[in-house]
């Protein structure tokens, strides 16, 4: 690390770096699109999973058990410029399982084990709570069960992940299965052109 350069600092460096990588594929995907197609979109502030406020409920995994495409084409997405690089993520762990010999969550709560937790610098033995982590979604595993969206809000987490629709897998079904489905209305419509300002503005579809 550059001298001058706070852990925290780096950190925040990366962070709007990997942000930055994740708008990138949406958009990436978006372009291939003619201009003028209609695209499916996903509203966070209306799916249950990531709305502030809706805790204490039932996640609601429709997204994965209705999408005509076989794994999904909905994943989870880590917007890393809100991530707090928790030393326990409630996103990771199972929280609520038994705690084991290092003081940590003895289970994962993702049951593709799609998430990754690499260390951020050199480990502080004095204060484990003093240590960061990158958690980085692999989306080849994904299926947009939408667990650990509900992990990341509210009393613990902090909203940095959220499902998104991947354009490159979805095939643009008229009737979309998961609109159809979605106790929410959180699935829309929109033309490519909206889609990118959405993106823009409000940093996903
Ligand atoms: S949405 Fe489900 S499958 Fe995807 S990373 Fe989160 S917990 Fe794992
Ligand atoms: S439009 Fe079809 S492929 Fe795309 S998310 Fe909906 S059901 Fe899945
Ligand atoms: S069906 Fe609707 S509420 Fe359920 S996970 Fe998908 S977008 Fe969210």
């Amino acid at each position: 690390m550059s001298e001058g350069l706070t852990r925290r600092e780096a950190m925040g460096h990366a962070a709007r770096g990997l942000a930055a990588i994740g708008l990138g594929v949406t958009a990436f995907h978006l372009i291939r699109k003619a201009d003028g197609q209609i695209v499916w979109q996903l509203d966070h502030g209306r799916c249950v999973n990531s709305r502030l406020g809706a805790v204490g409920v039932n996640t609601c995994n429709l997204c994965t058990s209705e999408c005509v495409v076989a794994q999904s084409a909905v994943r989870a997405v880590n917007d890393f410029s809100k991530c707090g690089r928790c030393y326990i993520c409630p996103a990771y762990y199972n929280v609520t399982s038994a705690v084991d010999e290092s003081g940590l969550p003895s289970e994962k709560l993702c049951p593709r084990d799609a998430i990754t937790r690499t260390m951020i610098g050199d480990a502080d033995p004095e204060d484990p709570a003093n240590n960061f982590y990158e958690y980085v979604i692999d989306e080849t595993k994904c299926d947009g069960c939408g667990k650990c969206v509900m992990g990341c809000k509210e009393p613990a987490g902090l909203g940095s992940i959220r499902l998104a629709v991947r354009h490159d897998l979805c095939v643009d079904c008229n009737r979309c299965a998961i609109a159809m489905a979605c106790p929410d209305d959180a699935f829309t419509q929109a033309s490519v052109e909206e889609a990118f300002e959405r993106l823009e503005t409000k940093g996903g579809t």
